[in-house]
């Protein structure tokens, strides 16, 4: 479902990603886990084009991101187009940004209303649905500060599903949270994981990725130090980087 090849991204003289290169098979969850300032957020805005490549390629779906190739040469897609292939892939960010001036359930059909052109009862159902599913229908008419953030972000996810994307990319999805609410979050997206959802988790919560994801890949520095089988990686890291990063966090 997504396919990084050789990824290069440079703010100024900065190289932040420098040739990443991972594979995401449909229906699988990947952790990308690494130290603060590694490049792991960038790489999520990259799959996006919220970020611009500088060299490499990505596909989801077997769609170039960002680009089209033409007689062998890159154009950019124009900023409408690129929205058009955003619109498949949902993100969920450490921040919740929902619209405070919204209700939960305003915030969930918004997108499938105004983007996707559905009609309101049918956004509205669905909404439902994704928000049973994420545990908080009984919230549907409260605004977001009467939440908690295990809440909000619940209904982050709930408002990325509803535009049924192929792929769901989480940008530390629980670090902003306060513990006992962690769990709650964890479990609704074990739940989407389990569902055959195709996920990709920067995460430094160790124990989801050892029991949810498929594959763990470890950046340091703008490069992929190591990937592979969560749990053999964990308790056994091939490269001293990834011991090191894995000592400190545990
Ligand atoms: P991580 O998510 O792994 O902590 P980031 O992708 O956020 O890392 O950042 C990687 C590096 O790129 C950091 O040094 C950060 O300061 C830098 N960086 C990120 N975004 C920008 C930007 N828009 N302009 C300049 N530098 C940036
Ligand atoms: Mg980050």
């Amino acid at each position: 479902m997504l396919r990084a090849v050789q990824v290069c991204k440079n703010f100024g003289a900065l190289q932040v990603l420098r040739g990443i290169s991972v594979e995401v098979p449909r229906g699988t969850v990947t952790c990308l886990i690494g130290p603060s300032g590694s490049g792991k957020s960038t790489f999520l805005r990259c799959i996006n084009h919220l970020e611009r490549v500088d060299a490499g390629r990505l596909f989801v779906d077997g769609e170039l991101i960002g680009y089209r190739e033409r007689g062998g040469k890159l154009y950019e897609l124009s900023p409408r187009e690129a929205a058009g292939q955003r619109r498949d892939i949902g993100m969920v960010f450490q921040q919740f940004n929902l619209f405070p001036h919204r209700t939960v359930l305003a915030n969930v059909i918004e997108a499938p209303i105004r983007v996707k052109g559905i009609g309101k009862a049918a956004a509205t159902e669905r909404g439902w649905d994704l928000l049973e599913q994420v545990g908080l229908a009984d919230k549907a008419a409260v605004y977001p500060a009467q939440l908690s953030g295990g809440q909000q972000q619940r209904v982050a996810i709930a408002r990325a599903l509803a535009m049924q994307p192929k792929l769901m990319l989480f940008d530390e999805p629980t670090s902003a949270l306060d513990p006992e609410l962690v769990g709650d979050v964890l479990a609704v997206m074990r739940r989407l994981a389990a569902g055959g959802m195709t996920m990709v988790v920067v995460t430094h919560e160790i124990g989801f990725a050892r029991e949810v994801a498929d594959q763990l890949v470890f950046m340091d520095r703008g490069v992929v130090v190591e990937s592979g089988d969560p749990r053999t990686m964990l308790a056994k890291p091939r490269e001293e980087r990834t011991a090191a990063f894995l000592s400190r966090l545990l």
